[in-house]
């Protein structure tokens, strides 16, 4: 059967950097499911639906006009790669994803994502509840001062502005959300290989990943 890796944790863990590489790697698909919830949140935002709003915003994740090209995102025909990194659009994903139509209407999308030959997939739920049976399930985890100076860089990198104060603030408040939560909530799947990656590059991260996939 086509293999998936799962790979879960917490915000600015490093997990969409790993999972993207171990996917070239591998000449594997890959698919970063956050982007799916901040692409509701987006357009939630834009089009004034009240975050709380599960069944409009169930509608509209279920008829969301995305698409992936290489690196780039699609909202319909807008390029929104980098809109869908602000902050604000993260918070807002973060409260959506706490919404059980929102998830079931993003399930379908996920599991469609399973191609040949193969699929790297990363998130928050990827091995707990859309791929239970993954062959290989990652948590990779960070402190949280590691996780705020890397989203720091990302952010500075892409032209946001940023205050380390508030990104730690931000980043807590948001592993509360999503560990706390009741559906689907952030914890290692059963069988993963936790791996801390505070003191260890990204490169390192990889072998790691592809170590254990090897075996
Ligand atoms: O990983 P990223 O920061 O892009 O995800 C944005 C938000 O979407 C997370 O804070 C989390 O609340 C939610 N999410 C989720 N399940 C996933 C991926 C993301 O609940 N599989």
């Amino acid at each position: 059967s086509i293999p998936v890796i799962a790979i879960d944790g917490p915000t600015a863990s490093g997990k969409g950097t790993v999972a993207q590489r171990v996917a070239a790697r591998l000449g594997f698909h890959y698919l970063d499911s956050g982007a799916l919830y901040r692409l509701t949140a987006l357009s939630a935002l834009r089009k004034g639906i009240d975050l709380g709003a599960e069944h409009a915003l169930a509608k509209l994740a279920a008829a969301l006009p995305c698409s992936f090209q290489g690196e780039h995102i699609l909202l319909g025909q807008e390029d929104v790669t980098a809109a869908i990194r602000a902050e604000e659009v993260g918070n807002a994903a973060s409260q959506i994803a706490i919404l059980t139509p929102v998830r079931k209407a993003l399930y379908g999308l996920q599991l469609g994502c399973r191609k040949a030959p193969g699929l790297v997939a990363d998130g928050r739920d990827m091995g707990t509840v859309i791929f239970p049976h993954a062959r290989l399930k990652v948590f990779l985890t960070a402190s949280a001062e590691a996780r705020a100076e890397r989203r720091y860089k990302q952010l500075i990198d892409k032209g946001f502005s940023a205050s380390m104060d508030d990104l730690l603030k931000d980043l807590q408040a948001r592993d509360a959300r999503d560990s706390q939560r009741e559906v689907a909530p952030l914890k290692p799947a059963e069988g993963a290989n936790v791996l801390d990656t505070s003191d260890m590059t990204a490169d390192q991260a990889v072998e790691q990943v592809l170590s254990w996939f090897a075996v």
